[in-house]
């Protein structure tokens, strides 16, 4: 047999449907609100901030796990917003995106045969990040409309080969906030089984209805078994810059900080710089972004329910998840043989031009997400209302057109 092939380890996964959506948007010219990325423009002054770092020639590598403001800003307002010490030296490490977190995280702490344990839906990197890790993936369902698990589920999910469960809150894809109970039950099983909380944290500030972000490291006995991740990112809109980072217990920051050493020596120095500025904010940035995007959220919602989809509202992230079964039913007048989620995003972004994420690519189990579809929200108010002038030519299964 030839050679020439990709590896097991990369034939177990497809390329990332999300960003794959994004290029058939382009394709078709049409209104992008499947990857997630604000298309507004960033803070002036965190912007200001990098291009001053730039001109101030702060263009060779940074200390491979981050430059020093940067990692004292991160502990700073941890500790600042949490009251859980975190220690800069010891804890912080500075990654290219929460993604790169998450993977240094992984492959710093997977052994063969050890099982993580993800909630179901999740976000589409968890399941290449256990392959590549060499992680076991248990999955856990998150049900609708609440999002909510059963516990006795949970519990089952965990073993003496667990040795990770990874807590998304806010969450993409659902928008679910986990409450301190589920975090009490989630917190009691690590503490049981000697597991470590892998918490992505990276919409933190982006929650609603006056609800609050609860870290899982802040339940009793989780700071020395949870590794926090986070970015600027979503918080600062500027997905593009990839800076990320960790706060982990220190006797797990060693492995994580020669992982990431040898990935990707480090994130952008100057970007680094801007990002010590950027957590400076006052803390009134952080309520205006939450409460500019809870109007965004409405706006979404209510778009989406004049077009016959049924909503799961977010409490939290910058998504919203929908039932499409309305669409799939029966062969439709303008949505003829649409079997499933690939089939009707597909439709969606090439003849109405709207392109959203199919609800499969959040499910690893079979069948998982095929009536389900994300949208995001993290868009201008003409981006959202040319998606519901073009949505206008949407028509359920079912329905006659005269
Ligand atoms: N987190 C964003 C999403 O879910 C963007 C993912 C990405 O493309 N890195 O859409």
């Amino acid at each position: 047999m030839s050679k020439l092939t990709g590896s097991k380890k990369a034939t177990q996964f497809t390329e990332s449907v999300i960003r794959e959506m994004t290029r058939l948007n382009q394709l078709h010219g049409g209104v992008n609100l499947s990857q997630g990325f604000p298309d507004f423009p960033a803070p002036a002054a965190i912007k200001d901030a990098a291009c001053a770092a730039i001109q101030a020639d702060v263009n060779q590598y940074a200390v491979t796990w981050g430059a020093r403001p940067l990692r004292e800003a991160i502990a700073r307002e941890f500790s600042r917003r949490h009251g859980v010490p975190v220690i800069a030296d010891e804890q912080v490490t500075v990654c290219c995106g929460a993604t790169e977190a998450m993977m240094s995280t992984m492959m710093a702490i997977i052994d063969p045969g050890d099982e993580v344990v993800i909630f179901e839906p999740f976000y589409e990197n968890y399941g290449p990040d256990a392959i590549l890790s060499g992680a076991t993936p248990r999955y856990v369902t998150l049900r609708e409309p609440d999002w909510t698990f059963d516990p006795d589920e949970l519990a089952a999910a965990f073993n003496n080969r667990t040795k990770a469960i990874i807590i998304n809150t806010p969450n993409n894809p659902t928008g679910k906030v986990f409450t301190r109970d589920e975090l009490e039950t989630i917190a009691a099983l690590c503490r049981k089984w000697d597991a470590i909380a892998i918490a992505d944290e990276i919409y933190e500030h982006i929650i609603y209805d006056g609800q609050r972000h609860i870290p899982i490291a802040t339940i009793e006995g989780m700071a020395d078994r949870t590794i926090t991740m986070n970015g600027l990112s979503k918080t600062y809109s500027v997905t593009g810059w990839r800076v990320g980072w960790t706060i982990s217990p220190p006797s797990l920051t060693g492995a994580i900080r020669k992982v990431h050493d040898f990935l990707t020596v480090g994130a952008a120095a100057p970007l680094q710089e801007a990002g010590a500025v950027a957590l400076g904010v006052p803390d009134e940035y952080y309520t205006k972004l939450a409460a500019d995007y809870q109007r965004r959220r409405d706006v979404l919602l209510d778009i989406l329910e004049r077009h016959a989809f049924t909503v799961y509202k977010p409490g939290g992230a910058y998504y919203i998840m929908t039932d499409i079964s309305a669409f799939l039913t029966g062969p439709g007048p303008q949505t003829p043989g649409l079997a499933d989620d690939m089939d009707f995003a597909r439709f969606l972004v090439k003849e109405i031009g709207v392109a959203a994420v199919p609800g499969s690519s959040f499910y690893k189990t079979a069948g998982g997400g095929r009536t389900k579809l994300r949208f995001c929200f993290c868009k201008r108010d003409e981006t959202l209302a040319e998606a519901d002038r073009r949505m206008e030519r949407l028509v359920p299964a079912g329905v006659q057109v005269h």
